[in-house]
C-alpha cells in the first residue's frame, strides 16, 4: 500500500528561531493526534539539525529542498546528500521547478542528484511539471513523462521504489490557481501509468504521487480525494500551523 503524505515545502522563508517555533508548534499540534498520512517538512538547509532535534521525527519527517550534484569536495557553498542525512533528516526535495528555472537544474543534474539522495538513504521527493504554455499547447502529458523518463528511468525497480512522486503543474505554484481535482487526478493517472509501463504494476500501485500548486485547507479534502492523489507538497500554505494542519487531516 503507498503511503499517503502531506509534506511542506517552507522554500526561503523563516529565519533559524522563527523556524523552529514554527516545527515545534506543528509537533504540538500533532501531539496525542492520530493523522492519516505521513507528515513531511522541507526547511532550509541551516534549520535541518535544529529541527531534526525539536519535532518527534516520529510524527514528523524532515527535509532538505535540494542537494549538491556532487559527493564531495572543492563546491564551495553545496551541501551535499550525505550532509543533510547526517542531520538525521529522512527526505530531499529534488527538481522543484524553482530549481530548474532559476538555478538552471537540467535532468541530468537531477539524476546525479537523486542518485546521490539514494545513496544516502534520503527519500527524494521529486518534482515534475509543466508551464502554463506547455498545457496550453497540450504538452502537458510529453514534457512530464520526459521530465520522469529523463531523469528517473535508469533506476532499477528498487531503487525507483524508494522515490516520492510530486506533481506541481507550475501555473498553480503560488499563484492561487490550483488544478482542478479533474486535472490532478488526470495527471497523476497517467503518471502511473506511465510508471506501470517502464516498472510495472506494483511498482506504480505502491508509488506515493502527491500533488503541488496553491493547495490548502480549502481545496485539500477534494484533491486529496482523488484515487491517484497520495497527498500534497505545500507551499505557502506550510507556512503556519493553522494553514497546514487542516491539510494534514484532509485525509
Ligand atoms: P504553493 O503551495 O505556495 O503554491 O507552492 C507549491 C510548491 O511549490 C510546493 O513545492
Amino acid at each position: 500500500m503507498r503511503k499517503k503524505i502531506v509534506a511542506g515545502n517552507w522554500k526561503m522563508n523563516k529565519n533559524l528561531q522563527e523556524g523552529l517555533a514554527l516545527a515545534q508548534e506543528l509537533d504540538a499540534a500533532l501531539k496525542g493526534k492520530t493523522v492519516n498520512c505521513d507528515v513531511v517538512i522541507g526547511t532550509p538547509f541551516i534549520h535541518l539539525t535544529s529541527v531534526v532535534n525539536a519535532v518527534d521525527t516520529t510524527k514528523i519527517g524532515v527535509a532538505a529542498q535540494n542537494c549538491a550534484d556532487k559527493a564531495s569536495g572543492a563546491y564551495t557553498g553545496e551541501v551535499s546528500a550525505e550532509m543533510v542525512a547526517s542531520t538525521g533528516a529522512k527526505y530531499v526535495i529534488l527538481g522543484h521547478s524553482e530549481r530548474r528555472a532559476y538555478y538552471h537544474e537540467t535532468a541530468e543534474i537531477l539524476k546525479e542528484k537523486v542518485l546521490l539522495a539514494l545513496k544516502n538513504n534520503l527519500t527524494p521527493i521529486f518534482c515534475i511539471g509543466e508551464v502554463l504554455e506547455e498545457r496550453e499547447a497540450g504538452r502537458h502529458f510529453e514534457v512530464v513523462k520526459s521530465q520522469i523518463e529523463e531523469s528517473l528511468f535508469d533506476l532499477s525497480a528498487e531503487d525507483f521504489s524508494k522515490i516520492v512522486l510530486a506533481y506541481e503543474p507550475v501555473w498553480a505554484i503560488g499563484t492561487g490557481k490550483t488544478a482542478t481535482a479533474e486535472q490532478a487526478q488526470e495527471m497523476h493517472a497517467f503518471i502511473r501509468k506511465t510508471l506501470a509501463g517502464k516498472y510495472g504494476e506494483e511498482v506504480a500501485d505502491n508509488t506515493s504521487i502527491l500533488y503541488g500548486g496553491s493547495c490548502n485547507a480549502s481545496n485539500a479534502k477534494e484533491l486529496f480525494a482523488n484515487p491517484d492523489v497520495d497527498g500534497g507538497l505545500i507551499g505557502g500554505a506550510s507556512l503556519g500551523v493553522d494553514k497546514f494542519m487542516p491539510i494534514v487531516e484532509a485525509f
